[in-house]
């Protein structure tokens, strides 16, 4: 290839993004860079692999970049923000986060931010986009001050902004928050693994701070919390946020500090009462202020008013105010009548009017329930399905359905924030927290509307009763837009609780009148409409098929959506195929050359029998593997010759033209390839010129398995050697490009006996645009007088071809 002035500035510095990274390799103090790891990559605590691991970073993750480092022996290495953790890792190991293969692309502002007109702050604002909300992200700029910028699409208005305030992962929900600890014996430790010391015992009710939220690499999720002065991590699914209260208000809570109960929900409101410390108190509803404060709107039977949450705790005993008119809903508890004739009365009083009388046995269904002023409890009463009026509790008695089969069988709770309730009873007093995955006793069931009951006994020892739900294997449903408001109740009239994700993933505990009651994978409960949602993942690979396509066997996806995918190669003959989708099928039969295709929960995993191999492509709507036996024997390569025609390439002191030692090679590794089996195209057989588009257009419309680009170095009189060049920050096949390039590289010098360059990242165009593996090889350099002698002989240029085939052959015959 022959080297312009701009060609070696890029070959000093390839891939980094212009300003934040200095060409000389010194630090910069410029803003951090967003990079994606290209493979599987180790955070060390310094820049060399003998240092410490500190983290792994799997292949599609995002890192910051804040620095950049040449060690001793050459390797650049970069200082990396992951997850809270610094550290250092190999630069080859990432590429430059660009989302433009994959737009839209949803982000998340982690500030407030402008959205302008333009992309430099110059431009007039067009609106503004709060901090934490989703964004469409719909293009990507750099400017002339190398700042990178989004065109996003926000509330119907489109402009562009920074694109360092925005992040792919979700705001954290947690850090700020106070949190209630679910269950008790939780151990706090001294880090966010099982293997550290316990610092604290935490119990049922005890209210934490949460510091800090972190995934450590079991792929368990913990927050660091304060207690007491004494800090510490515990696991996300141990706590509970007294801000998802709301699906299951009405509730009581303790007030662990004496406070004035006010007329709104801020310290600025008059005092209306005053609840003292160890009273319980009923919480029918809660707001958050502008300060993400918590309050709650409490009934104390003579007066409604509002207290920060900071003054309450979860009751952790069934205690029931006396004196308090309970109008909130049992709906959906049967009753039996239980006395020869009872009196169904206009009111919940011994004093009012009797409307109906029913007989002993008589089933009704109850719609609520009330205290008088006695503390005796009333039903109000419904006969198939007509509201009759209200029955004193002496005459009836709760009819329970005990399936025989659920007696006694322990259950596992599926869901995070399940409550054990006093009565079968949303309304009912919480007598305790079950945390997700905790064995509970089933005793009985009591079918009900909505939903069934489960009167169950909790490992504490504690009876009572939980929604079916609870206990039961989650279904599943996908939100379908962006945006789509998760509501404090069902119907639309209600607030929104947050604003869900696309595709984002929600467990369904019960359906009312077209609505969901849903808990998201954080344990937020709210309700959604059913038909905002999908029962399938929009963002997935479905469809597994297999099938032949020009003698190849194939196993081919289908995309429901035109997302980002990558691979990495695992030990094992396995292939990790990672991206933003949410949910890939495994095919039912068996696949020849495949022992198993796994769905991780995060990415498809495939094992090959020994023997085979594979080429993997990647279109707008499907992804397809070719399944390969190893072997040379069949496989479909491209050779593309260097320039051509008056595109001369470069040339030599003694007049050799690169575009002729480029054709000459490809025609006699032509020959090598088909001697060994395999099937060859050529991008040009004799002297013509095609425009670099044209030589990817031909690999990419191709069904073929490798691309080997042929050309001569050139740079000065004394340059020598052998380099081959592959791409990894565009090119889909990265992976195998980089297997490739090692491979010939390594025969390549054996057979030619030149300086030994390595192989190396490059951004040449028929690598980057090439869908293939795809490897360019310099052979020597033409600008050398020796090199240039050594490449006019035929003998030189037919080691090259058997260096390449039996570089293939190598490739090939490797997993
Ligand atoms: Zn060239």
């Amino acid at each position: 290839m022959k080297k312009t002035l701009l060609s070696v500035l890029l070959a000093t510095c390839p891939l980094w993004p212009s300003a934040a990274l200095a060409a000389d390799g010194s630090p910069s103090s410029s803003s951090p860079t967003l990079m994606v790891a290209e493979h599987n990559a180790l955070l060390r605590r310094g820049a060399t692999d003998s240092y410490q691991i500190v983290e792994s970073i799997s292949a599609g993750q995002q890192v910051k970049v804040i620095d950049k480092f040449q060690n001793a022996a050459g390797e650049t290495w970069y200082r990396i923000e992951y997850k809270g953790i610094t550290g250092w890792a190999r630069a080859d190991d990432f590429s430059e986060a660009h989302v433009s293969s994959a737009f839209p692309n949803v982000m998340f502002a982690k500030q407030d931010s402008l959205l302008r007109r333009g992309a430099t702050d110059s431009y007039r604002s067009v609106g503004s986009i709060p901090a934490g909300q989703q964004v469409k992200v719909i293009d990507e700029f750099q400017n002339a001050y190398g700042e990178t910028w989004y065109r996003i699409e926000y509330g119907g208005v489109t402009g562009w902004t920074r694109a360092d305030s925005f992040s792919n992962q979700p705001p954290s929900m947690l850090v700020g928050k106070r949190a209630v600890i679910a269950a008790n014996d939780i151990a706090m430790r001294k880090g966010a693994s099982p293997y550290y010391p316990v610092v604290k015992t935490l119990s049922n009710g005890d209210v934490v701070s949460i510091i800090a939220e972190f995934t450590n690499s079991l792929g368990e999720q913990y927050v660091r919390v304060e207690w007491a002065g004494v800090k510490g991590w515990v696991k996300t699914e141990q706590i509970y946020i007294p801000k998802q209260l709301p699906t299951l208000l009405p509730t009581f809570m303790n007030v662990v500090q004496s406070s004035p109960v006010r007329r709104g929900a801020s310290v600025h409101y008059r005092a209306v009462a005053t609840v003292s410390r160890g009273q319980s108190v009923k919480v029918i509803d809660l707001f958050v202020t502008n300060g993400q404060e918590l309050w709650c709107r409490v009934d104390l039977g003579h007066v409604r008013g509002w207290v920060s949450e900071k003054v309450l705790t979860m009751s952790s005993t069934m205690s029931v105010p006396s004196g308090v008119s309970d109008t909130s809903s049992v709906s959906g508890q049967p009753l039996t009548v239980s006395v020869s004739v009872a009196n169904v009365r206009q009111a919940p009083s011994l004093k009012a009017k009797v409307v109906t009388q029913l007989k002993k046995g008589t089933k009704l269904n109850s719609l609520s329930s009330a205290k008088d002023a006695s503390g005796a409890l009333w039903y109000k009463v419904s006969l198939n399905g007509k509201t009759l009026g209200w029955v004193h509790e002496t005459v009836v008695t709760k009819s329970y359905l005990s399936p025989p089969a659920s007696q006694g069988m322990q259950k596992q709770v599926t869901t995070t924030n399940a409550a054990l309730f006093a009565e079968p009873s949303l309304s009912a007093a919480v007598i305790e927290r079950i945390a997700k995955n905790r064995t509970v006793t089933v005793l009985k069931t009591t079918e009900a509307s909505p939903f069934d009951w489960v009167q169950v006994t909790s490992a504490s020892g504690k009876t009572g009763w939980m929604p079916v739900f609870e206990v039961k294997a989650p279904s599943y449903v996908y939100v379908k837009q962006a945006g789509t408001p998760l509501r404090r109740g069902a119907s639309s009239n209600y607030q929104s609780l947050k604003a869900l994700a696309a595709n984002e993933r929600l467990a369904v505990l019960y359906e009312y009148h077209g609505w969901l009651n849903v808990e998201t994978s954080n344990g937020v409960r709210g309700w959604v409409e059913e038909s905002s949602t999908s029962t399938v993942a929009l963002n997935s690979l479905v469809e597994p098929t297999f099938s032949t396509i020009n003698d190849n066997a194939y196993l081919t996806w289908k995309k429901t959506s035109n997302f980002r995918v990558s691979y990495s190669l695992l030990p094992g003959n396995r292939l990790k195929i990672t991206g933003s989708f949410s949910y890939a099928e495994v095919p039912s039969t068996d696949i020849p050359g495949i022992q198993t295709v796994e769905w991780t929960g995060s990415s498809l995993l495939i094992t090959f029998e020994p023997g085979y191999t594979f080429t993997l492509r990647h279109y707008s709507d499907r992804l397809a593997l070719k399944i390969l036996e190893t072997g040379l024997k069949g496989k479909k390569i491209i050779i593309d010759a260097g320039h051509g025609a008056h595109d001369t390439g470069a040339i030599g002191p003694g007049g050799t033209r690169e575009k002729d030692i480029t054709l000459d090679t490809a025609l006699l590794l032509k020959e090598e390839l088909e001697r060994a089996g395999a099937i060859v195209k050529l991008t040009r057989s004799t002297d013509i010129f095609l425009e670099l588009s044209e030589r990817t257009w031909i690999a990419n419309s191709s069904d073929y398995d490798a691309f080997i680009s042929i050309h001569a170095d050139s740079y000065s009189r004394t340059s020598r050697g052998t380099t081959t060049y592959y791409n990894v920050s565009s090119n889909f096949n990265g992976p195998k490009s980089e297997q490739l390039a090692a491979i010939v590289q390594k025969h390549l010098v054996q057979q030619l006996g030149t300086y030994d360059r390595g192989h190396k990242t490059q951004n040449f165009y028929v690598n980057r645009k090439n869908e293939l593996p795809s490897i360019l090889v310099e052979l020597a350099f033409i600008s050398n007088p020796n090199e240039e002698a050594q490449l006019k002989t035929k003998a030189f240029r037919q080691k090259a071809a058997v260096g390449i085939r039996e570089g293939l052959e190598e490739y090939f015959s490797q997993f």
